[in-house]
């Protein structure tokens, strides 16, 4: 155990001086620890200004997550220069986060301006000796502008958990006359947190401050209109879609998918969807996307009444079994569409969405020429129609795991159809 102060003689509240505990009253927001049904959060500290003498002096820091981004912005008092950035032997500029207990450090984020660039030191601590037992460096997701330091990723790139974290913002200064007769700390090696060497900050000034860190669950997606085969060819993404779940097949698949890291679409009837709420949920969490696939499997492209309902009812479904999710994306049974079924979806806020990969996977021709079809026919931008509902689709289900390995070979990733079209994604925040 290394506690990064002396411990608290008291409750937490009365841990911070006067004048942090005012700053604290007046800039803390709520919304950081109560339950936000909405996809931001954000908690504010401030710092006294001149508390030190170096170029580091901070004025304040915030912790906000914008869905699935956490952003971490720590103000300087005065701009910083170039000459004055962080890292070596110049001073330091880093965050130490605690979970679990306050006192633990398991998280030393620092940041290092090196040459034109910034990067970040994702320093893991043992909870049990303090010492860094191992290093990610982490590149463009640290960002200055004037006084103003922002670190943002996802909060599992940064190593932390969904819940409750401790933080606290350390910088040091090395240089000029009042801080100079110092030996250089290095931010790698530093075990303790409070450093005596240079000229030294700390926000809060004594302990730490608290806030949550949500799980992002998609929420729905901008809504959208027309229809497209394909989604720009510039850059290497294919977007996997599944059309005719939720079945017996979609945990699996969904496993699979999780476990390489790769979204889907996933385009539902929506008379399959009652009492499968652990299923959707399932995929949301996972960062996939639900289109609408028509109530029956009818053929709607007719347009007119008979279209209206069947996508209408689809989409109540999807989202009173979700939750709120409101589908962004409409897929026509058959690929049969026409301009009034496009001008129905639209106006129920939904781009209809053909394909340009078609695997015929329904026609069972193996799980061997699902995936060559796949990965023969993608280019930058490609939709990919398969299956995981309407038959058997065990061949679908084992060709998901090669699909996506040589997809990634050939330098792809794998985006949501809503993402494909760059059709933003709402987020809710979860406690869990
Ligand atoms: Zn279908």
């Amino acid at each position: 155990m290394r506690p990064w102060n002396p411990p608290a003689p008291v409750k937490v509240a009365a841990r911070f001086p006067i004048r942090f505990a005012v700053a604290l009253a007046l800039a803390c927001t709520i919304a950081a620890l109560a339950a936000v049904p909405s996809g931001a959060a954000s908690h504010e500290h401030g710092d006294a200004l001149g508390d030190s003498q170096g170029r580091l002096d901070l004025a304040g820091a915030s912790f906000t997550q914008d869905g699935p981004t956490l952003t971490i912005t720590i103000r300087t008092a005065h701009p910083i220069p170039a000459g004055a950035r962080p890292g070596g032997s110049r001073g330091t500029l880093c965050v130490n986060v605690a979970w679990g207990s306050p006192d633990v450090v398991r998280r030393r984020l620092c940041v290092i301006g090196r040459g034109g660039a910034w990067l970040l030191h994702d320093n893991v601590i043992s909870p049990t000796s303090g010492r860094i037992t191992a290093r990610h460096t982490r590149h463009r997701i640290v960002r200055q502008a004037g006084s103003r330091l922002t670190i943002s990723a996802a909060p599992a790139l940064l190593g932390l958990p969904i819940g409750l974290v401790h933080f606290n913002v350390r910088s040091t200064w090395n240089r000029g006359a009042a801080c100079a007769a110092t030996p250089p700390p290095d931010d790698g090696t530093a075990t303790g947190a409070a450093s005596t060497e240079g000229c030294p900050d700390a926000l809060p000034d004594r302990g730490t401050f608290s806030a949550r860190v949500w799980r992002a669950v998609a929420a729905g997606c901008t809504p959208g209109r027309g229809q497209v085969s394909n989604g720009p060819r510039g850059r290497k993404v294919v977007a996997l879609t599944f059309d005719d779940g939720p079945s017996t097949y979609t945990p699996g698949i969904l496993r699979t998918l999780s476990s390489l890291h790769a979204r889907a679409t996933f385009f539902q009837i929506g008379q399959q969807i009652p009492g499968q709420g652990a299923i959707e949920r399932q995929i949301l969490a996972a960062g996939n996307a639900i289109g609408n696939h028509t109530w029956s499997h009818a053929s709607v492209a007719g347009g007119g009444s008979f279209a209206r309902g069947q996508l209408s009812r689809t989409s109540s479904q999807i989202i009173s079994t979700t939750g709120g999710y409101h589908p962004c994306v409409f897929r026509p049974p058959y690929g049969a569409t026409s301009g009034a079924l496009v001008s129905v979806s639209g106006a129920l806020g939904m781009t209809s969405v053909i394909w340009d990969v078609d695997t015929n996977d329904w026609q069972l021709p193996g799980t061997a020429a699902v995936i060559s079809r796949a990965v023969g026919g993608t280019r930058p931008g490609s939709i990919v129609l398969m299956h995981d509902g309407g038959g058997p689709r065990a061949g679908t289900a084992a060709a998901v795991g090669p699909i996506v390995r040589q997809l990634r070979a050939k330098g792809y990733s794998f985006v949501t159809v809503p993402e494909l079209l760059g059709l933003g994604t709402r987020w809710r925040l979860s406690k869990s």
